[in-house]
């Protein structure tokens, strides 16, 4: 299938070829036209699955052909977790909004408000915006949202976890009744479900396709290691598999900056990106790493989830999660584009539970091994209780088969695998 075949104006197919898309992605196979009959969509896609082409082409294309207000108020809302996220929202709908004459705005919080009031004042057809700072300015009564046809919202299983629905259902209350609603999310809790029955109507389902999935294609390896004595071995495993780029997980903010003082003592050169960080020093971090001046990467979930980072051979999990997807989202990091990647999680004893709990989700047994010098002294305990900054746990899938067994997986971000790297490599 072409992109030409999905109903898209020639304008957006120009946008697209420009863009280098070169093959719908299966997500956007699925859901481009079921938006453009204006349907209520609930798509099962996470990052790397090239949804947010697939909601934002055929959103544009709808507010092109209707009629244009005089003063341009927000026709189309989409909502996003994090601001790294919002800011990528938007760069992709400002790629194909300006082929069709559309113009769009991000708002959230942690940076000046000015700017953004000063872009809605001068008129937007799509905002991207964060909850938190999209309720402060219209509870100031510098934003409406009277005129919203079309509400997205993205990584909406991540909203939640990240305490938004509060504030997404004051969202929702402000919005006119009649409008298009669209909710992606990469995992489907009973409060997603509740949530999508809550607005969304008689929604199509569109799923991503699970087959074939790079997790196949990353070799995954545990490493039974004494908890003392994790960055020494994170040390030695940098150094001697001299990785030139790497992604760690912690689990907390603090952690995070623990390590990355840590590495850069030891001449690594590492940055922390958490919740905790200004949006400047968590974009100057991103750069840095993305340019290749650091090199190691220090990374929370809720920070990393939604990033546009590059192909990555290295993973590791210097602690791992206490919910078992955000695992699958992690590794999702690597191997991407059908190249293989390398996801290492270091185990200390009190995390030997998590590891149960993530191969009851995969469906399989991970290696376990020891290395010599790093044998484990700490015993086997149960899992530290609720830290500052974590969420509580959840139940894996109880199907036992990850849905988002993909993460990151069918895609082919920036700096893929080798070869055309804009073309979308079904597997299907
Ligand atoms: P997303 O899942 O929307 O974050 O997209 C993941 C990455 O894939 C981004 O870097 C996109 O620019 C890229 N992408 C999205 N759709 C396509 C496509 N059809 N062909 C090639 N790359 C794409």
């Amino acid at each position: 299938m072409s992109f030409k075949d999905l109903g898209l104006s020639q304008a957006l197919l120009n946008a697209i070829e420009r863009k280098g898309y070169e093959t719908p992605s299966p997500i956007q196979e699925k859901c481009i036209p079921v938006v453009l009959e204006g349907k209520d969509v609930l798509a099962s896609a996470q990052t790397g699955t090239g949804k947010t082409a697939g909601f934002a082409l055929p959103l544009l294309q709808q507010l092109a052909q209707r009629p244009q207000k005089h003063n341009r108020p927000v026709r189309a809302l989409i909502l996003t977790p994090t601001r790294e996220l919002a800011a990528q929202v938007l760069e992709d709908v400002n790629d194909f909004g300006k082929a069709v004459d559309m113009r769009a705005a991000v708002i959230f919080g942690g940076v000046s408000q000015v700017p953004q009031v000063k872009a809605i004042r001068n008129g937007v057809d799509v905002l991207v915006a964060t909850p938190g700072r999209l309720l402060d300015l219209i509870d100031q009564r510098l934003l409406s949202l009277s005129n919203v046809e079309i509400l997205v919202l993205d990584e909406a299983d991540r909203m939640l976890d990240m305490g938004f629905l509060r504030d997404i259902k004051r969202v929702l209350a402000l919005l006119p009744e009649r409008r298009q609603n669209l909710l992606f999310s990469a995992t489907f809790s009973k409060d997603i479900k509740k949530l999508a029955q809550s607005f969304l109507h008689n929604p199509v389902m569109v799923e991503a396709t699970p087959e074939n999935t790079t997790v196949e294609k990353i070799e995954q390896r545990t490493i039974r290691v004494d908890k003392a004595k994790k960055t020494e071995l994170t040390i030695k495993l940098i150094a001697e598999g001299k990785w030139q780029q790497v992604l760690i997980f912690t689990r907390t903010k603090h952690g995070a900056n623990r390590l990355a003082e840590k590495l850069d003592k030891a001449k690594i050169s590492s940055a922390a990106i958490h919740g905790n960080k200004t949006q400047n020093a968590r974009t100057k971090a991103l750069a840095g790493f993305k340019n290749g001046n650091v090199r190691v990467l220090v990374a929370t979930d809720i920070a990393a989830r939604g990033l546009d980072i590059p192909l990555l051979p290295h993973v590791v999990n210097y602690e791992l999660p206490n919910i078992p997807e955000d695992y699958v989202h992690r590794i999702g990091r690597t191997g991407r584009a059908g190249a293989s990647g390398e996801a290492i999680s270091l185990v200390g004893g009190d995390e030997v539970d998590y590891v149960k709990a993530i191969e009851k989700l995969l469906g399989e047994k991970l290696s376990r091994d020891i290395i010599p010098g790093f044998e484990p002294l700490d015993p086997e305990t149960a899992p530290e209780k609720k830290q500052q900054g974590q969420r509580p746990p959840r139940k894996p899938n109880p199907s036992g088969n990850p849905r988002n067994k993909n993460a990151g997986g069918s895609a082919n971000r920036n700096g893929g695998g080798g070869g055309n790297k804009n073309k979308w490599r079904g597997r299907r």
